[in-house]
């Protein structure tokens, strides 16, 4: 008997009918002699309709409160499912995150899981229920307060209990068939990749790939949880993301074909640019601006310093970070102006990040000549570049990013002949 975790997104139980599916698929694999633990996700959109409200009763929200509202909507889905599944005569019990085990700090919004005790998940487990545990939130020890873990976090919170119970597998069901060479709902024609590394799928979900959340690929990296991401949709086999790289190695032995030099195409609308304008030229200054936007809490993405013009003895300095730690970023920063000694601070969420990706990158020098070839054919201006081992990104104006990411798709020879199926799910 083996321990299966399965995930299930908001596209999959967006409805009545979508969660009686899900019972039954989840029914079928206990029936088939395993042991069934399920992650659920809030219903279709609702936690982006529960920030539309919140965004309604007031300009600036509480961020306890916030995740007091949010966490609601997978205990929704959690209770429907449970009861979907007596419905077909099994049994099943649904637990909240706290419930289930999952300890956090005490960071609202952004939380991270520090520890995961699944008592309640072993013995329901044990008895032959199946055990479905809301995704996506946790209870800090040190507030006793629910946090949530940030938007996607469902995926990590499936992966993190995978890791605590020993799973043989983690199942992330969505509504695509698998991880493709670019969002198939900017590219029809992108392929399912089979398998993938979990060092290529890492840089993938960094760069906004939103199919795995980054910190499930960082856990099931970490901890050697065997990750499937399939369609709640099809019976279709998904995308395996190997843990290590033992395992890719593992999967090539016999098969003569190279790895692909590129696995795909991320792209991020996520993000805004923040220009910190005439930063006077000397040490120290870039190391206060980030401690400030650090004490923000802001993650920060790419980072360009320009030169400063001849004689002027000041600089400019940009970087991206989240547009949701925007306005928090920049009243820091405005704050902290006249001790820093810059201008004035300018700020811009029309932008689109696009990212390439592919473990051949390292060994293949025509690569970046290829992308921004691909780029300037397409007419798309660049306004920063950032690169890693394995992956080079540029931002642009947000119009432009769809094309982009299709332009550099094809200057890839990634299209496929087939137009990938889409079963679900807005987008959003
Ligand atoms: P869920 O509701 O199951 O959590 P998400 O919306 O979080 O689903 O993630 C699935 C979506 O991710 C797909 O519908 C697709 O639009 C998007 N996506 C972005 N990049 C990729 C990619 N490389 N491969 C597959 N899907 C992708
Ligand atoms: N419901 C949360 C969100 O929409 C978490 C998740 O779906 O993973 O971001
Ligand atoms: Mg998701």
């Amino acid at each position: 008997m083996s321990l299966i975790v399965q995930k299930f997104g908001g596209s999959s139980v967006a409805d009545a009918e979508g969660i009686k599916r899900v019972a039954r698929r989840v029914v079928d694999t206990q029936a088939a002699g395993h042991q069934v633990v399920v992650v659920v996700s809030a219903m279709g959109d609702s936690t982006d309709e529960l920030l539309d409200l919140a965004a309604q009763v007031s300009a600036t929200s509480d961020a306890r409160e916030m995740d007091m509202l949010l966490s609601a909507g997978e205990r929704i889905s959690m209770a429907l499912l449970a009861m979907a599944i007596h419905g077909i005569g099994a049994s099943a019990q649904s637990f909240t995150g706290s419930q289930a085990g999952m300890i956090t700090d005490a960071i609202h919004g952004k939380a991270r899981i520090i520890d995961v005790s699944p008592h309640r998940i072993l013995t329901a487990i044990e008895k032959g229920d199946v055990a479905i545990v809301a995704g996506f939130q946790g209870m800090s020890r040190e507030s006793n307060d629910i946090t949530t873990l940030g938007r996607g976090g469902s995926d990590t919170t499936a992966v993190a209990l995978a890791a605590a119970l020993g799973a043989d597998v983690c199942e992330i069901y969505t509504d695509v068939d698998g991880v493709y060479t670019a969002d198939p709902r900017v590219v029809p024609s992108a392929q399912k990749i089979d398998t993938i590394s979990s060092e290529e799928m890492l840089e993938m979900a960094a760069s906004g790939a939103k199919i795995l959340h980054l910190r499930c690929v960082e856990y099931a990296r970490r901890f050697g949880v065997p990750l499937h991401v399939r369609s709640s949709f099809s019976h279709n086999e998904g995308t395996w993301v190997l843990p290590s790289p033992d395992d890719q190695i593992k999967i090539q032995e016999g098969e003569p074909l190279e790895q692909p030099i590129i696995s795909g195409v991320a792209h991020d609308r996520s993000e805004a640019k923040v220009t910190v304008v005439g930063v006077p030229d000397i040490p120290g200054k870039a190391a206060e601006i980030f401690g400030i936007v650090a004490g923000a809490n802001t993650n920060i993405d790419m980072i360009v310093q320009n030169v400063s013009t001849h004689g002027s003895g000041r600089t400019d300095i940009s970087f991206t970070l989240p547009i949701v730690d925007g306005v928090e970023a920049l009243a820091a920063l405005g704050e902290a102006q006249d001790r820093v000694g810059f201008e004035t601070v300018e700020y811009n969420e029309k932008i689109g990040k696009l990212s390439l990706i592919g473990a051949g990158m390292r060994s293949n020098p025509g690569v970046s000549y290829r992308f921004f070839r691909a780029l300037s054919d397409a007419g798309v201006n660049i306004d920063m570049i950032s690169t890693s081992e394995i992956r080079i990104s540029v931002v642009t104006g947000a119009d432009l990013l769809d094309d982009a990411v299709r332009a550099v798709h094809a200057a890839f020879e990634l299209d496929g002949d087939a137009t990938a199926t889409v079963y679900a799910g807005s987008g959003r």
